[in-house]
């Protein structure tokens, strides 16, 4: 029912179309005669855009459907409006994709600022101190390189010998006095045999290359030890 209402429409449209193909084709061909002068310009402008000011009943309509020249100035016209708002739509389509992609963008930029530090990629890393020396200005350190990446790292410490239980501070900083505070993190040291670890997440990744100090600081001493770090 509804399908052969569609398709006699369409056919209805279709007659409709070649009707005033065929009316064209002869007003264009001269085999008309238009009655009364040529309408100004605007008129027939205003006609091709199917304007409502335009009264069917307007005698000019009559001319323009069946003057040659009329009728021609109206299909430049037609065209000149269709291209025209095929740009616009295409300008349309154009600027809903943009929003729609800067959309995602702020959305995928917002979920990967929102997402816990436990989701991202963390390097993890251990530093064996138990050997080594505390670093204090004159005598450097006997500590081999240590090196810690310019990324979210994990850092597990194996403190010095000797080290006091509890809680700890770690901090990597530019100089052996504390200044230029890159990363820091606090964990209570855990014992395991004889020996006590730190665990904190370090976030490097603003860290340029370059020498630093890993500093450790004991919450109830107070007392702070440097150990030199490279960042890479
Ligand atoms: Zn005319």
């Amino acid at each position: 029912m509804r399908l052969s209402w569609l398709r006699s429409a369409r056919a209805e449209d279709r007659f409709e179309t070649w009707i005033t193909q065929h009316h064209q084709a002869r007003v264009l061909a001269g085999e008309t005669t238009p009655v009364g002068p040529c309408p100004d310009e605007s008129f027939l402008r205003d006609l091709a855009r199917k304007s409502r000011r335009i009264k069917l009943a307007d005698p000019r309509v009559d001319h323009a459907a069946t003057c040659p020249t009329c009728m021609h100035q109206l299909l430049g016209f037609r065209q000149k409006i269709r291209l025209r708002r095929r740009r616009f739509e295409v300008a349309g389509l154009v600027a809903a994709c943009l929003v729609i992609a800067a959309i995602i963008a702020v959305a995928h930029y917002g979920m990967q600022r929102q997402s816990p530090p436990e989701n991202m990629a963390v390097v993890v890393r251990t530093v064996n101190l138990w050997d080594a020396g505390t670093y204090r200005g004159e005598q450097p350190g006997q500590l081999q390189s240590v090196w810690l990446p310019a990324t979210r790292v994990r850092l597990e410490i194996i403190l010095p010998r000797f080290s006091p239980p509890g809680q700890y501070l770690v901090a990597v900083t530019r100089d052996q006095s504390g200044n230029g505070v890159m990363a820091e993190g606090s964990a209570t040291a855990l014992a395991s045999g004889n020996k006590e670890t730190v665990a904190v997440d370090l976030d490097l990744q603003e860290a340029k290359t370059g020498q630093y100090f890993l500093s450790t600081t004991h919450e109830q001493d107070q007392a702070s030890y440097y150990y030199p770090l490279q960042i890479k």
